[in-house]
């Protein structure tokens, strides 16, 4: 009776964390979805508390007080730039402790079931390739200077075949053997260890959103088989629903990047030899403009379109663009914005921060809704973004990122780009569409940029 209360409440917070997620697939009902889950995982959490006999529980309370007071300090300061980051941390935490989890039902188990010798083989293996792939993306996207260029050595896959064979030996062995206990379990994850290393330091540039989404279902596959070792519904169905949402994600944007999976983990991806360098892409051909030039070219216009990129993040420009997009429409223009599903650095990015700012949904139009709309657009404004415009997907199958669908901003009348300087985007290399005919660069600082074409604006 008592077993079947705590199941019924682990599948009442099942519901709530699917409900959850089905709300975050809107931005209208993202932050239902959000508080959905976390009551959820509140029930689960505590019934769990309550329901097991669990030794120590003053220390467990005392560890959970320490990591959600740690949790929130850290939600609450991180800057949005740096969300990608901090999700990569939190998936490698969740491998971590699927680690140490596994580890200490191992020793605690007496005479452990098949059952529970291959879950824990199988958290050791997940957790670890978890814990260190996500310390190295976290490492790559916090642009620590060692990880920030993919990194190759000779025989890599033969080498990355060999340590996964190798862990399911192992792994195997700890199935066979659980009597020998933490020895053998920790040569597991020393060698997943290692795996987790060496597949994620090839990965490189604007791969690592696909990377990240993918640790994310390898960590909820961890929390899975963690499930299984502790015989936990809860775990299982919460790790499977991780599992999963996260492998669908990563086969999203994959495809939003038109890369195979295994083009993404072999680090495929960045300049080649037969990329054009800047200064052959550049050279002679680019136009600067300024902030009253671009005002007034769009007096009297239909159509606008904004599309925005990190550097509107970066510069944390979404109020000034407000401004802009309120004063644009009060003269009667038409303002949408172009949303690609990679822009930024994590998918979202750019709907999150124009949400912040009120624009209403209806005018954040998807990439397969802009792009036919830019043959009739009069001025398009690329504000901080660079690969998710660059025509050399389309154009020129040589490219990198050859085949990535993006944003067709060329196609408008005319196109202004505001960013900084010429340095490349994420991608690392040079954007013909800086120096195209239609283009005029207008150099300077996001924020500071669409303040001066706002005041511009009104000057009008
Ligand atoms: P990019 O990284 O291609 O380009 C951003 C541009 O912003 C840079 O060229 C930079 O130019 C400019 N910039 C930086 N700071 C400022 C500033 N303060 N003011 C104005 N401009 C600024 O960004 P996109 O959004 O176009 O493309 C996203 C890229 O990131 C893709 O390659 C994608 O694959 C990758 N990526 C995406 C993730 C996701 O999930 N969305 C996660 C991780 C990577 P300059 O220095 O000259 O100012």
């Amino acid at each position: 009776m008592r077993d079947a209360v705590i199941n019924l409440i682990y599948l009442a917070a099942s519901v709530l964390f699917i409900f959850g997620i089905k709300g975050l697939t809107h931005p209208r009902t993202a932050v239902r979805g959000n508080l959905l889950s976390a009551v959820g995982m509140l029930t689960a959490v505590v019934v769990t508390l309550l329901a097991k006999d669990i030794v120590g529980l003053p220390v467990v309370i005392a560890g959970l007080v320490v990591g959600a007071a740690v949790g929130a300090v850290m939600a609450v300061k991180i800057q949005m730039t740096a969300m990608p980051q901090l999700v990569a941390v939190f998936n490698g935490f969740g491998g971590g402790a699927s680690v140490c989890v596994a580890w200490a039902a191992l020793i605690g188990a007496l005479d452990p079931k098949m059952q529970m010798t291959v879950a824990t083989a199988a958290s050791g293996l997940i957790g670890a390739v978890t814990f260190w792939g996500s310390m190295i993306a976290f490492a790559k996207l916090q642009e620590i200077k060692l990880f920030k260029r993919p990194m190759y050595f000779s025989g890599q896959y033969a080498v990355n075949a060999l340590l996964f064979l190798v862990a399911l030996g192992v792994g195997a062995w700890v199935v066979a053997q659980p009597e020998r206990g933490t020895s053998v379990y920790f040569l597991l994850v020393a060698v997943a260890s290692v795996l987790g290393v060496t597949v994620t330091i090839p990965i490189g540039g604007a791969d690592m959103p696909v990377a990240i989404a993918l640790l994310n279902s390898l960590s909820g596959l961890a929390a899975a088989a963690t499930g299984f070792v502790l015989s936990n519904n809860m775990l299982i169905i919460a790790g499977s629903l991780v599992g999963a949402s996260g492998i669908i994600l990563t086969l999203i944007m994959c495809k939003a990047m038109n890369r195979t999976l295994f083009n993404v983990l072999s680090g495929k991806l960045g300049p080649t030899g037969t990329t054009a360098t800047a200064d052959e892409v550049y050279a002679g051909k680019v136009k600067s403009t300024s902030a009253e030039e671009v005002a007034l070219l769009m007096d009297g216009v239909r159509r606008v379109m904004i599309v925005p990129g990190y550097g509107m993040a970066v510069s944390q420009a979404q109020y000034a663009v407000r401004d802009l997009y309120n004063a644009l429409e009060a003269r009667d223009v038409a303002v949408d914005f172009a949303i690609h599903p990679v822009a930024g650095r994590m998918p979202g990015h750019m709907n999150v921060l124009l949400a912040e700012v009120d624009i209403p949904y209806d005018k954040l139009q998807e990439m397969d809704l802009a792009n036919p709309m830019f043959e009739q657009t009069d001025v398009v404004i690329v504000l901080g973004a660079n690969d998710v415009v660059n025509p050399d997907a389309r154009q020129n199958p040589d490219s990198p990122i050859a085949g990535m669908p993006i944003l067709d901003v060329d196609k408008a009348k005319t196109v202004v780009i505001i960013k900084r300087s010429l340095s490349p985007g994420f991608a690392g290399i040079p954007n013909p569409l800086f120096a195209a005919d239609n283009t005029l660069m207008l150099f300077g600082d996001g924020k500071q940029m669409i303040q001066e074409l706002l005041a511009a604006v009104k000057d009008l």
